[in-house]
């Protein structure tokens, strides 16, 4: 199966999908544990351009689509073929609520793209992180998080919350919406809930 994790920064997803792979690899899963961007050798490098270059929305969106095709074929798909359970940290939810939603990116463009470098492979199921871009402010203050965040305004990460809830009502069967608002051992309790009844 292939699990993604998502949400704005601040959500806590990166401190749940530890859990999550804990959990499972307890069950007897062979648990494979990645992320996005990034996630090869490649991909990664593709990262740090894309995290300290500054550049254009379709440049952005190119790049996180040229490490996505990279990290399918030669990481996600060849786990998922050996049986492994593949969980993610963000996938292309990622890139409709950042580039899309938060940066004014074409949606249909965006749809073009994920058609053609996953060509349906799509996450068997996504946890989103769901939390106010306030409370997710705070808690980013407090761990002290990258610069590139401190320039981002709570109106963005309002704008890329929404493109999380559009992603998710025109998928509800694959992505379940967890309220990240919550203390952190409620949310813990709702993601092992959600993958005892899924995986
Ligand atoms: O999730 P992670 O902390 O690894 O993401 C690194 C940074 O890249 C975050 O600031 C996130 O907001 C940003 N990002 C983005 N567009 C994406 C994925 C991540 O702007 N598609």
């Amino acid at each position: 199966r292939f699990i993604t994790f998502e949400g704005i920064d601040g959500a806590g997803k990166s401190s749940h999908i530890e859990a999550a792979a804990e959990w499972l690899r307890e069950r007897g899963h062979q648990v494979r544990l990645t992320r996005e961007p990034g996630g090869t050798p490649l991909a990664e490098s593709l990262r740090e351009l894309f995290l300290h270059r500054p550049m254009d929305g379709l440049t952005e969106a190119l790049l996180v689509f040229a490490a996505r095709r990279d990290h399918l074929r030669s990481v996600i798909l060849p786990a998922l073929a050996a049986g492994q359970t593949v969980l993610c940290d963000r996938f292309t939810d990622a890139t409709f609520a950042y580039q899309g939603a938060g940066r004014g990116f074409d949606l249909a463009q965006l749809g073009q793209l994920e058609a053609w470098v996953q060509q349906g492979r799509d996450p068997d199921l996504t946890l989103w992180f769901d939390v106010a871009p306030d409370v997710a402010a705070q808690r980013r203050a407090a761990a002290r998080e990258a610069d590139r965040l401190e320039r981002e305004d709570i109106d963005f990460f309002a704008r890329v919350r929404s493109g999380y809830a559009a992603r998710a009502a025109a998928a509800p069967a694959r992505l379940v919406r967890l309220d990240a608002g919550h203390p952190i051992d409620t949310v813990r309790q709702a993601v092992l809930a959600c993958l005892a009844e899924r995986c």
